[in-house]
């Protein structure tokens, strides 16, 4: 991974770099490596750069037009990565906090095959309660549950004592239902996995999406006490923070600053192959137009998705990276976007958006979560009771068979379950308020942060380690979010690492 300043060319200093990729991880690379000295050249393999940060504009009928996120609206504050960024950019003043308004849940219906929304536990991690004693909480689970839920607070902890000793694969659908029983794992838990993570939580690595929660459990001998002493310890306020404008406009003001730095961003061109050369390595590359390109380099920093990052690695591993560890494509997602004229939603009767368990058969609705974007940021209001939505399709637990929709489902389709979804969510006759929609897909964006694929990213890391000039950074191997891709870029590009 290392190297800053050595020979090339009859001269000491910094050698040449290239970086493939141009989401928010290739783009802080090529930050760190111009600002470390070296020459450097970012490939993108699409026409825009951002990747999941980007943005996505919507035409409205009046001659308007809202800029909004594609993919990321978010990051979370619980390190001071991101926030560190966006102090160097000059963007600190348009740091903005979602609205307190809290969010719901969309569950089954115990008495009947619809369902029914409820509130969000308000102290939680991953839908884990932190509070057993909160009014939501009893709500949602029922007696019986909230009773099994309630033996957390004295059962043993030896075993998880032992399986933080071991450093073996610890699932968060194993704590959860060993501490708080099948109910809160099936309730409270699996609809936040599915729609964060879009994974099943007896395959999500707990360590990966929840770090310091397993010594927590252990220090204070309950799953509550350890979910309560988390939140307590994070900075006050809300979890997750944005950018008065979209956190596209973090991309934005991060190209900038590369132009700045000279560095050359080349987009519309596809790195497909890696080499060694005598001194460093050799990038293939095809650009749009239909040319081949051979690039040198001293230092090359792969900031790809997994298994882009992989085909180019995985020839020069020597064997290294065995085939079984590649990783896999992730679960591919569908957003839709319905941008509506409605006064129902002024009062924002499902707070910023509902997370809808996987147990709500998919003929009541067919989303897995919704996002009252409007309700969330105040940025985003534009008129009087306009509203944005954003509902997101591809449950984990579908069948690939397209009867659910999901990431294969054609527009009209998507759009039409849409309406109808959101109104089932909200509770409002969305009929005709619709004035505009739209549909973004994303495929291999969100990694699968299963416990496998957290011991192939440390034989990946480990391997890497030994390579000079070589590296790779992406959420793949840091896991999803913005918090864990730039704070694990400045570990392992960041000026001073070497
Ligand atoms: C719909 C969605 C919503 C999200 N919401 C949030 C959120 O609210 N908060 C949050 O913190 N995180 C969120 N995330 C996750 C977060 O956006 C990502 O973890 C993070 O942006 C990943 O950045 P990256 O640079 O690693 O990868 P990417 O953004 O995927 O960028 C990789 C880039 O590499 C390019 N590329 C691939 N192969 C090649 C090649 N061979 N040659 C050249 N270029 C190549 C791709 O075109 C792409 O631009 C969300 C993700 C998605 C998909």
């Amino acid at each position: 991974m290392s190297s800053g300043t050595e020979a090339h060319d009859g001269h000491r200093g910094p050698r040449p770099a290239v970086v493939v990729g141009g989401g928010i991880s290739g783009l802080l690379s090529a930050r760190e490596l111009a600002r470390s000295g070296h020459e450097v050249t970012l490939l993108e393999a699409t026409a825009t750069l951002g990747g999941c940060v980007a943005p996505v504009r919507a035409p409205l009928p009046d001659g308007t037009e809202l800029v909004l996120d594609a993919g990321a609206e978010s990051f979370a504050v619980r390190t001071p990565a991101v926030h560190g960024l966006i102090e160097e950019l000059g963007l600190s003043d348009a740091v903005v906090s979602p609205n307190p308004v809290g969010s719901w849940m969309y569950l089954p219906d115990p008495a009947g095959g619809g369902g029914r929304a409820v509130r969000s536990p308000r102290v939680g991690i991953l839908g884990i309660p932190g509070d057993l004693d909160a009014p939501e909480v009893a709500e949602a689970l029922g007696a019986d549950a909230l009773e099994r839920a309630r033996r957390d607070l004295a059962l043993p902890v030896g075993r998880w004592e032992q399986a933080l000793r071991d450093g073996g694969p610890v699932t968060v659908g194993a704590v959860v239902r060993d501490r708080m029983g099948e109910g809160v794992l099936q309730v409270l838990v699996a609809p936040v996995v599915a729609g964060v993570h879009s994974a099943d939580p007896d395959t999500l690595d707990l360590r990966t999406v929840a770090p310091g929660l397993l010594e927590a459990l252990v220090a204070e001998g309950s799953l509550a006490r350890a979910v309560a002493a988390r939140r307590a310890a994070a900075p006050p306020g809300a979890l997750v923070a944005s950018l008065r404008g979209g956190m596209n406009t973090l991309t934005a003001a991060l190209v900038q600053a590369l132009r700045d730095a000279g560095v050359s961003i080349r987009t519309g061109v596809r790195a497909t192959g890696l080499d060694r050369a005598a001194d460093g390595w050799t990038v293939s590359a095809h650009t749009q137009d239909g040319t081949d390109e051979t690039l040198s380099a001293g230092r090359v920093v792969l900031a790809t998705d997994g298994p882009a990052a992989w085909d180019l690695l995985a020839p020069v591993a020597g064997g290294a990276l065995t085939t079984a560890d590649r990783p896999a494509e992730g679960a591919g997602v569908a957003l839709v976007t319905l941008v509506a004229d409605a006064a129902g939603l002024d009062a924002a009767p499902r707070g910023t958006g509902l997370l809808v368990s996987p147990q709500v058969p998919a003929d009541v609705v067919g989303a897995k979560a919704m996002t009252h974007v409007t309700a969330k940021w105040d940025w985003i209001r534009t008129e009087p009771h306009r509203h944005v939505l954003r509902l997101s399709y591809g449950r984990v637990t579908d069948a690939p068979d397209v009867s659910t929709p999901g990431y294969g489902t054609d527009d009209r389709e998507l759009l039409a379950r849409a309406v109808t979804d959101a109104a089932t969510l909200t509770g409002v006759d969305l009929a005709g308020a619709v004035v505009h929609s739209f549909v973004v897909r994303w495929r291999s964006a969100l990694p699968a942060a299963t416990t496998a694929h957290r011991a192939a990213v440390r034989s990946v890391r480990d391997w890497l380690d030994g390579q000079d000039g070589l590296d790779a950074v992406g959420a793949w191997l840091a896991g999803t979010g913005l918090a864990a891709v730039v704070g694990d870029v400045r570990r392992r590009i960041g000026v001073g690492e070497t």
